[in-house]
């Protein structure tokens, strides 16, 4: 059984949890995909959440597919999820619904209620408000799962998913990865270890990249493919010698970018609202 699929559960509502991106106009999107939900029902088109659209012909949400709309169990799911600490939405699931350890997949989902941090401006939280009619707005997220509690499906896993494993492997990954693309070539080429180490990691880079560019299905796997160029591009800069740093720039800029990001989220009274769709696509043109 996998997150959010493997079983077909039952008929009738699912209530889950989940988190969405606010925009200036008040809507709620998800965090991988910019298609809006709106007050009361919405229904699911097969666009996983790579990006891909229009595979589909068949139901969605599809045991072999990623599309329909998700929807984690219970809160200990939900709890790896960082954007989860800004907003969160009790949601009712219905119509086609795939369940997993995690939570679900729905054809139909309907907002219920919503929890804003508090730090989200009064007027994105009245737009919300304004957006969403039928659905309350909470102040106290406790109080909503109170009288909003998520339905428990014997397939939820009981204990919480272990991400830190997996991000610990990530990051002594990513760092022995930047390490190798800093050393001079001689040095790499000195000792067989090192240099077996480069090879291995450039090979897999570089078989990853083809793979992804080969059966890229959406904007989610060319933009996979695009960071791991950018890591490979890092890690052949010693070959070059002192030009080779700018094969090094894109990474570089990328990681300025993330860790820029990543402080702004650190200021007080921070809450992250996006640009309304309209308002992105006029700067679009005029860019
Ligand atoms: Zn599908």
């Amino acid at each position: 059984m996998r997150a959010f699929s493997g079983i077909e559960p039952l008929v009738g509502e699912i209530v889950g949890l989940r988190t969405f991106r606010v925009d200036e106009s008040g809507l709620l999107m998800p965090l991988y995909s910019n298609r809006a939900w709106y007050d009361g029902r919405n229904t699911a088109l097969c666009a996983p959440p790579t990006g891909e659209r229009g595979r589909g012909d068949h139901p969605v949400p599809s045991p072999d597919c990623q599309c329909g709309f998700y929807a984690y169990g219970a809160e200990r799911a939900a709890a790896g999820n960082r954007h989860m600490r800004y907003v969160q939405a009790v949601v009712s699931c219905w119509g086609g619904v795939v369940a997993g350890t995690q939570g679900v997949r729905a054809e139909h989902a309907r907002v219920d209620a919503i929890w804003l941090h508090p730090n989200v401006p009064r007027w994105a939280r009245s737009r919300v408000a304004g957006r969403y009619p039928s659905a309350r707005i909470y102040a106290d997220r406790r109080q909503m799962l109170i009288e909003h509690p998520p339905s428990a499906l014997d397939c939820y896993e009981q204990r919480a998913p272990r991400h830190l494993p997996a991000r610990v492997g990530g990051a002594v990954g990513a760092t022995a990865l930047l390490g190798l693309g800093l050393l001079p070539a001689s040095t790499l080429r000195g000792s067989a270890l090192l240099w077996t180490a480069w090879l291995v990691a450039a090979a897999t880079l570089t078989a990853l990249v083809l793979w992804l560019l080969a059966s890229a299905r959406g904007v989610g796997h060319r933009a996979a493919a695009l960071i791991l160029a950018g890591a490979l591009a890092w890690l052949v800069a010693p070959l070059f010698g002192p030009p080779g740093w700018l094969l090094r720039a894109p990474l570089l800029r990328g990681l300025v970018v993330a860790a820029g990001g990543y402080l702004l989220s650190l200021r007080p009274g921070f809450f992250p609202i996006e640009r309304s769709r309209r308002e992105r696509a006029f700067c679009g043109v005029r860019a």
